[in-house]
C-alpha cells in the first residue's frame, strides 16, 4: 500500500491529514506543502495585532510528527499521473498513493494593466511581511478591490496611520459576498475613519508612485495592493485530465473525477443538491470538507452536508454570515444591542443568517440561527424580528415539533 499523499498543506490539506489519521488510517500519509513554513493560518493575516503579522501555526511540526505525517514543506507537486497513481515533485522524486488530495487552494487574480507587477498580492505570510513592514504611519497605500481582503486590510491599515484609498471596480465595497445592508453600513464605517473610495472605477495603469484610474484621475500610493479575488489553483487537475470547472470538480463526498484522487478546500468544487458544483473561499469550509475528505480517503463513505459560514472583523466590527444569503430571498431584521441580525428566508423556510455588531458580541446568535436553518424550520418573521423573542426559544419549540 502506498498510503495517501496530500498536496498544498493549508487549511484544507492538514485537516485533511489528521482526519485520516483519527479515523485510523495506518498506512503513510505525505503532506506536500509549496510553502517554506509549519501550515499556518490565513486569516490572522488580515487582522494583526497592534499592525504586527502573526504567523498562527495550524499544528506543531512535534504535533505533525506525533500523528506520523510526513510533511514535505517548501516542495511542490510538479505533475500527477492518475494512470500509475504518482505525483512527481519539484525536488525529483515521486510519491506513489493509494488515495490522493487535491488542497491547492486558490491563486490571488492578477491585473492586467500596464505596471501591475507594481501592485502586491496578498494571500501568503510573505506577502502580509511585505505589506507590513513597508506600511508607515502617514504613508499612502491604494488598495485595488473592495473585497474581503481590501476592507480588513484598510482598517488595519487606517489603525496604523496610513492614508488609505480603495479602488473597486463595482459601484459598492462588499458586493459579493455580503447582504447589501451590512456592506452599506461597513462601507460607512470606513468613510468615518477615512478610507477614500473611488468606485466603479477601473485601472489604466500602475506607475511607482501612484495609480492611474480609468476615468483619468491619478491616486497617489507609496504602495499599491492588489485584492481582486482568487482563482482556484487546478493546474495539476487540468493536465492530468480531471473534470474542471469553477474549481477540480467532486462529487458529493468529495472525490474528483478520478475515484482515488479527492479535492477539498478553495480548490475544490462540490456537488450542489440544486444542479451543478458550487465553490466556497471560507475558512471554515475548507476545514470541514477537508475532515470530510480525509475520513473518506481512510475509507468511510460520508457526505459532505456543512452549510457555509464565515466572517470577518474590520474596526471593532464583527460580521458573520451563514447560509447562502441570495437577494431573492425574503429579509427579516432584529436589533440586538448594538448590533443588527439579519434571516433569509425561501418561502418561508430560514436559509441564512447574519450579524454585524461589536466584536463577538453577536456569535452566539448566529450559532442559534445556524441551528435553527439546520432545522429547516418556517419561523414566524414577527418572532424572527422582535428582540423580545428569544431563538433559544425558538429552536426548542423547532425540536418539539
Ligand atoms: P490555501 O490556504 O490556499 O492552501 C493551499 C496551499 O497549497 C498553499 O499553501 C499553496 O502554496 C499550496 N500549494 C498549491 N499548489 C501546490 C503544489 N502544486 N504543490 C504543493 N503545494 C501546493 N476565511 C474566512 O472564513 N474568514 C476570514 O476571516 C478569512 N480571512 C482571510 C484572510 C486572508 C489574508 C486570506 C488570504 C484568506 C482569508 N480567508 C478567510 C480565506 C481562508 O483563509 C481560505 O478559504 C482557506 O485558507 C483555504 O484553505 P485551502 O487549504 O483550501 O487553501
Ligand atoms: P473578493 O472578496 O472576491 O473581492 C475582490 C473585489 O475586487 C471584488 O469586489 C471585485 O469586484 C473587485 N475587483 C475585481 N477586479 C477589479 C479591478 N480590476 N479593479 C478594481 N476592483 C476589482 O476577493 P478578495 O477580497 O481579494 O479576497 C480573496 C480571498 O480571500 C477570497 O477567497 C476571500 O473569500 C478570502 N478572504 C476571506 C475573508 C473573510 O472571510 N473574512 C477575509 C479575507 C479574505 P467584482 O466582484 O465586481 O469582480
Amino acid at each position: 500500500m502506498d498510503g495517501i499523499v496530500i498536496i498544498g498543506a493549508g487549511e484544507a490539506g492538514t485537516r485533511a491529514a489528521f482526519a485520516a489519521r483519527e479515523a485510523g488510517f495506518a498506512d503513510a500519509v505525505t503532506l506536500v506543502g509549496s510553502e517554506p513554513h509549519l501550515p499556518y493560518e490565513r486569516p490572522p493575516l488580515s487582522k494583526p495585532l497592534e499592525g504586527t503579522v502573526q504567523m498562527k501555526a495550524i499544528c506543531g511540526a512535534e504535533v505533525l510528527e506525533a500523528a506520523g505525517i510526513d510533511y514535505l514543506r517548501g516542495v511542490s507537486a510538479a505533475g500527477l499521473d492518475t494512470g500509475l497513481r504518482s505525483v512527481t515533485l519539484s525536488d525529483g522524486r515521486s510519491l506513489h498513493y493509494e488515495k490522493l488530495l487535491l488542497a491547492t487552494g486558490a491563486r490571488p487574480r492578477q491585473l492586467g494593466c500596464p505596471g501591475a507587477h507594481h501592485a502586491l498580492d496578498f494571500r501568503t505570510y510573505a506577502d502580509a511581511t511585505a505589506i507590513f513592514s513597508r506600511a508607515q504611519a502617514g504613508g499612502r497605500v491604494a488598495i485595488i478591490g473592495g473585497g474581503l481582503i481590501g476592507m480588513e486590510l484598510a482598517a488595519v491599515l487606517r489603525a496604523k496611520g496610513a492614508a488609505v484609498s480603495i479602488i473597486e471596480v463595482a459601484p459598492k465595497p462588499l458586493g459579493r459576498v455580503i447582504p447589501p445592508r451590512f456592506a452599506a453600513k461597513l462601507h460607512a464605517r470606513h468613510v468615518e475613519e477615512g478610507v477614500q473610495f473611488h468606485l466603479g472605477q477601473g485601472i489604466a495603469e500602475i506607475t511607482p508612485g501612484s495609480v492611474l484610474l480609468a476615468d483619468g484621475s491619478q491616486v497617489r500610493a507609496d504602495i499599491v495592493v492588489a485584492a481582486i479575488g482568487v482563482l482556484p489553483d487546478m493546474a495539476l487537475a487540468e493536465a492530468a485530465g480531471l473534470a474542471t470547472g469553477n474549481g477540480i470538480l467532486t462529487d458529493v463526498s468529495l472525490r474528483t473525477s478520478d475515484p482515488h484522487v479527492f479535492a477539498a478546500g478553495d480548490c475544490a468544487a462540490i456537488s450542489h443538491a440544486g444542479g451543478g458544483h458550487i465553490r466556497f473561499e471560507s475558512w471554515r469550509n475548507a476545514r470541514s470538507q477537508a475532515e470530510t475528505a480525509g475520513r473518506n480517503m481512510a475509507g468511510a463513505n460520508e457526505t459532505f452536508a456543512a452549510a457555509p459560514w464565515f466572517w470577518s472583523d474590520q474596526y471593532d466590527l464583527g460580521l458573520q454570515v451563514a447560509g447562502l444569503p441570495l437577494p431573492s430571498y425574503q429579509s427579516v431584521v432584529r436589533s440586538v444591542g448594538e448590533g443588527e441580525l439579519e434571516f433569509f428566508l425561501d418561502n418561508g423556510c430560514l436559509v441564512a443568517a447574519a450579524g454585524l455588531g461589536p466584536g463577538n458580541s453577536l456569535a452566539k446568535d448566529i450559532k442559534l440561527a445556524e441551528m435553527l436553518i439546520a432545522a429547516g424550520i418556517n419561523p414566524d418573521p414577527e418572532a424572527l424580528e422582535d428582540p423580545g423573542v428569544n431563538l433559544k426559544s425558538l429552536l426548542k419549540s423547532a425540536r418539539a415539533a
